[in-house]
Order: structure tokens, then sequence, then C-alpha cells
């Protein structure tokens, strides 16, 4: 099946606003065993009528976005009306909603928005609960006039008026579309630690002999996705082959990034962390907080920056920085237990390290990190790394390289 995607809106092609609903859609379909083959993004106005024209002359669905809210410039539902010859007419059902819409909120509703009930005729309603403009859905037939067998699928452009439509009124459409579309899956395996060419060497021709399976990688924030997609049967197939060479090494099946996973984990075990980090500046912290429910499981979080604060607050001692150097293997054991010890938490991450441009040496270039872990019940570890290049790639990385480091704890899974 053929999915062509416009997204309509001058924000979007002066760079005002990023095109999310195009990454997000092609992800949705990426998720139905599908994979969206153009997009194209237009101005507001004339031109979505031949954006559209040209992308239903080569496709079985057009996903449109953006332009069916009440303003002049947005032209989306006249430009289709138009393309498929058929008539505007008033749909009562959406001009209640709009009229309850604005009662509900104490707005008086503008002549304007009535314009949103106009429908072309033949054209499916999709509801939506979150703005003033519904979706409309075009079945196949509507298009046979131009000799197209297309069908046609316009939502709103805000991406919280579009997900849910998309989810519970678009998709289900697309599925029943599919000869097998309620066999179809996807699943990503998130894998970290492992590069991708030592991915690609490991299981890649076996997974390409799999009959059904269509195989992609992604490289994002130092992980590798393996996306396995098609029946049922072969992505089980080639979900049992990945896991077999690269086990140890999957954070998660189900798209969650290691942060995600790791305060999951503490929370199942009822136990918690603290980190205590210099070169990456509480980056470290920060990806722990990003996820909800973080406090129950992270109270602690040190950026220890000079080499007095790394005694402060953590206890390392003057003359172990005087004879090894605030970026050393002893130096980052003692700000793990000094922050296990200061927080009293279960495990304790800490990070040190020559982010650079400036400040390498021969002997501890730009990019060396040393990252160490202590925890309660078990002895602390430390291991030297090496992240060289920009100063947020070194953060990303080395957060990574530590989050990885309690993972593997946590799991009894050896040091990789
Ligand atoms: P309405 O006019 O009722 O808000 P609409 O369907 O006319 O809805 P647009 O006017 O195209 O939608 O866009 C409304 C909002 O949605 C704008 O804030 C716009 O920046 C945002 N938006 C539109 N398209 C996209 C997109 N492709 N990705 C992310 N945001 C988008």
């Amino acid at each position: 099946m053929r999915i062509e995607l416009v997204n309509t809106g001058d924000e979007l092609l002066l760079g005002d606003t990023i095109n999310t609903n195009a990454a997000w859609l092609g992800q949705q379909i990426a998720a139905l065993g599908l994979m969206v083959s153009r997009h194209l993004v237009v101005s507001d106005g004339a031109v979505i009528k031949e954006a559209m024209a040209e992308a239903a002359s080569r496709s079985d669905v057009v996903l449109v976005s953006g332009g069916l809210g009440p303003t002049s410039d947005d032209l989306t539902r006249e430009s289709i009306a138009e393309l498929l010859g058929l008539p505007m007419e008033l749909n009562e059902g959406i001009k209640s909603h709009l009229e309850a819409f604005f009662a509900k909120r104490n707005r008086s509703m503008s002549a304007s928005n009535l314009k949103q009930a106009m429908v072309p005729r033949g054209a499916i309603v999709m509801d939506n609960p979150f703005g003033t403009a519904p979706g409309l859905y075009f079945p196949a037939e509507l298009s046979h006039s131009r000799g197209w067998d297309t069908h046609f699928f316009l939502l709103p452009g805000p991406p919280r008026e579009l997900k849910p439509m998309m989810e519970t009124l678009v998709e289900p459409r697309l599925r029943a579309m599919l000869p097998d579309g309620a066999d179809r899956r996807v699943l990503y395996l998130k894998i970290t630690g492992v590069g991708e060419s030592d991915i690609v060497e490991k299981v890649e021709k076996k997974l390409e002999a799999i009959s059904g399976l269509t195989l992609g990688y992604c490289i994002r924030n130092g992980d590798v996705d393996v996306r396995l997609s098609g029946a049922a049967e072969p992505v089980d197939i080639g979900a049992v082959i990945v896991r077999e060479h690269l086990g140890t090494c999957i954070v998660s099946e189900d798209r969650r990034i290691i942060e995600e996973v790791l305060v999951q984990t503490l929370l199942e075990r009822g136990e918690t962390l603290s980190t205590a980090e210099s070169c990456t500046g509480g980056y470290m912290a920060s990806r722990i907080t990003d996820v909800s429910g973080s406090s129950r499981v992270f109270g602690h979080g040190f950026v220890t920056y000079a080499n007095e604060a790394k005694q402060k607050h953590l206890g390392v001692s003057a003359e172990l920085l005087a004879e090894h150097g605030a970026v050393s293997e002893p130096v980052a054991k003692a700000m793990a237990e000094g922050a296990l010890a200061t927080s009293g938490a279960d495990h304790a991450l800490a990070l040190t390290g020559v982010a650079g441009p400036t400040g390498g040496s021969d002997e501890k270039p730009v990019g060396t990190v040393f990252i160490s872990l202590a925890s309660k019940n078990a002895s602390t570890i430390v291991k030297r790394y090496y992240y060289p290049g920009t100063r947020d790639r070194f953060k990303l990385l080395s957060s990574q390289a530590a989050l990885e480091m309690l993972r593997r704890r946590l799991l009894g899974l050896p040091l990789a």
C-alpha cells in the first residue's frame, strides 16, 4: 500500500514550526508495518490542491495535515472539494459540536467558525474532541471520478488534535485496508553499548534470510534501534535471533529509553539512586528527572564541578585530588562512594572527565571520562571510557555509559 503525506502551513516552510507531524505520522505508519513513500510540505493556499492531486496520482492513501481551521488561509477543505468535484454542504452534527465547544468555554462563536461545518458531500466526518476542526475521510470511491482509487484523510494541524484522531479514527481504517492488517507488527529492539557495524555483523545476514521480514536501523541518542516489521511470525523469529546475539545489550523492546527502564526497575525493587557529576554538569540527573515517577527513586544529584565542591559535598580528599587529579579512577570512585554515603541512596553513579575542547593531556586526552558506581550491597566499580567530540555528545555518551553501568548491575549482567 502506497501512502503519501502532505503537510500544509507557511510556518513549516518558514521554519517557525518544526514539522513534528511528519515524524510522528511516519512512526505511526511504520508501526503498521508500512512506510510513507513521500512527503510534501506546501504553503497555505491553492497549492494544496496541486499537492493532493500529485500525491493521489501515485498513492492508495493520502494523509493531509493542517488548513482545516476557520481562517481565510485554511483552504484544505475547499481544495479537496474542488479536486474531487464535490459540492459543499452544511453538516448539522459539526455545527452542534462547534456550538457546544464554544458554549462550554463561555466564548461566542464567530461566523468564520461556521465555515468548519461545511463539508464536501460524501466525506466522512472524524470528530475532534480537542479542537474545532473536525477531520475528514474521503473513501476511495470519491476519487474514482478523477480516475484514481485513493483514500484521503484530512487531519488538523495541531499535534494534540491530530494524534488522537490518527490513532483512533485513521489507523483502524488503514489496518482494515491491509490484507493481513490485524497480523502486522513492528518491533523496536533498543540496543546500547554496541555500534551499528557490530550489530550488522552479528545479526544482519541471519535477519535478511527471514522471508517477509523488513529490517531497519535507527541510531538515536547513542543507542541503535533495530526495527523488525512484517507479519507476526517473521517478526517473532527475527526477535529471537536478535535476543540470542545481543540479548544483554537490549535495553527495551517497547521503545523505552534507558532512563525510563532504570526508573521503572528501581521502583520495582524499591531502591534509590543518587548522582555525582563533574563533566556532565547535571545532565545525567536531568535525564533521570525527565522520567515521570523519578522522585520516588532519585533524591540527590550533586553537581561538583570544582575540586572544592568534590571535597565539600562528597568528602573527596584533597590528597587524592592532588595525587591523581580530578579526572582519575580514584577520584571517580571517591565521588560515587561519597554520594552514596551522603545521600543514603542504594546506588550512586559518578562521572569525572575532560569534555574539551581544552584541558586534555597525553595521558588523559579530551574525551576521557571515568565512571563509577557504588552500591550499598556490592563493591564499587569504576571504568575508563573515551568519547571525543563535541561537549554535548560527550555528555550524552558519558551519561549513557553510566546509566548502562547501573542497568547491568540491577540486572546482574557483567559490565560490557
Ligand atoms: P486550526 O486552524 O483550527 O488551529 P488547522 O488544521 O488549520 O487547525 P494549522 O492552522 O495548519 O491547523 O496549524 C495550527 C497549529 O498547528 C499551528 O500552531 C501549527 O504550527 C501547528 N502545526 C501545523 N502543522 C504542523 C506540523 N506539521 N507539525 C507540527 N505542528 C504543526
